[in-house]
């Protein structure tokens, strides 16, 4: 292997070790950040999430008020729920798990978020901030994958960066940010996805690669211009017998032949995802401060 490992596992360590000392100097003025969780229903999935969420604040002193919700509760129940947090000062941000049963418009539910403590950066107020390049929230994923191509030293001004997915949280979001004129951003950005002819041809041009495709070995070694960087944000199940769960995580990148090719690489698991919550908790201390006239 050749590829550098762009190990997100340790800079989510580093920025929630910032942030523990924020939240210190913080706490020492008479300020707890506080964030807000709501979850419907019992999913596993979304419990464990739920749960590494509430765990992640405590670790570094964010208050989390806990409410765990019975699967029937109504549109109406939630979002009285989202209003009383939208109003209640010890709450700096709301969380709402997704994807929240059938019964209730999610849409409707983000939409009565609060634009100030909308810390998951998916209320328009906040997309349309951020696609104009005004401070905002920014959404999770996205935001952890340009910290990892800061702090790793990768340079986005002038490069040019290829996009696989184009979702409201992963895709657009992430070429949003690296098209912005800013640090982390002034890239020339393309955006792929299942309508993109010649996918490779567009890929082979990168260099930078953002694989968002949940699809696993979508980006082959073949694909990848030697030198490029590539991130890998997605994550697939796949079954593997040797392991006592029957399967294994991967992500949409042919990990050990693009590290022959490629400078950097992150590692699934290990890379983006350990990101996501930490810029959970980033946005969260973020809203702490601005609530309090400190940012
Ligand atoms: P999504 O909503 O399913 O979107 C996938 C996107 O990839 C779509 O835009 C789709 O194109 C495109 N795509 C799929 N197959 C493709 C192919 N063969 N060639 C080109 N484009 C293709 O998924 P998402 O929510 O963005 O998530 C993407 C991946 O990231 C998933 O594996 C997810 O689990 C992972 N993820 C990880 C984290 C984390 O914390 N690490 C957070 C969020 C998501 P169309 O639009 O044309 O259908």
């Amino acid at each position: 292997m050749t590829a550098e490992i762009i190990h997100g596992k340790q800079i989510a360590q580093d920025i929630r070790a910032e942030l523990q000392q924020e939240v210190a100097a913080l706490v020492a003025k008479g300020i707890r950040p506080g964030l807000g969780v709501i979850l419907v229903g019992s999913d596993p999935a979304s419990t464990s999430y739920v749960t590494a969420k509430e765990k992640a604040c405590e670790e570094i002193g964010i208050y989390s008020d806990d409410n765990r919700l019975p699967a029937e509760t109504t549109q109406e129940e939630l979002l009285a729920k989202v209003a009383e947090m939208n109003a209640d000062p010890k709450i700096n941000g709301i969380l709402v798990q997704l994807p929240l049963p059938k019964h209730i418009d999610e849409a409707a539910v983000l939409m009565a978020i609060d634009p100030s403590k909308d810390v998951d950066g998916f209320h328009p107020v906040n997309v349309g901030k951020m696609v104009v390049g005004e401070k905002a929230f920014l959404p999770c994923t996205p935001h952890g994958v340009i910290q990892m191509l800061l702090r790793s030293g990768v340079e986005t001004s002038g490069a040019h960066a290829v996009v696989v997915g184009r979702s409201n949280i992963v895709g657009k979001p992430v070429a949003n940010m690296l098209v912005q004129k800013q640090k982390g951003g002034d890239a020339t950005v393309t955006v792929c996805h299942t309508r993109t002819r010649d996918l490779a041809g567009h890929v082979r041009q990168a260099d930078i690669v953002i694989a968002a495709a949940g699809r696993p070995n979508t980006i082959t070694a073949d694909m990848v211009k030697p030198g490029a960087v590539v991130i890998d944000v997605g994550v697939n199940r796949i079954e593997d017998a040797s392991k006592k769960s029957g399967f294994r995580l991967v992500g949409d990148v042919d990990f050990d032949a693009v590290a022959e090719v490629a400078s950097k690489i992150t590692p699934v698991p290990g890379g983006v995802g350990p990101m996501t919550i930490t810029m959970l908790l980033w946005n969260t201390v973020e809203s702490a401060k601005q609530a309090n006239g400190l940012a």
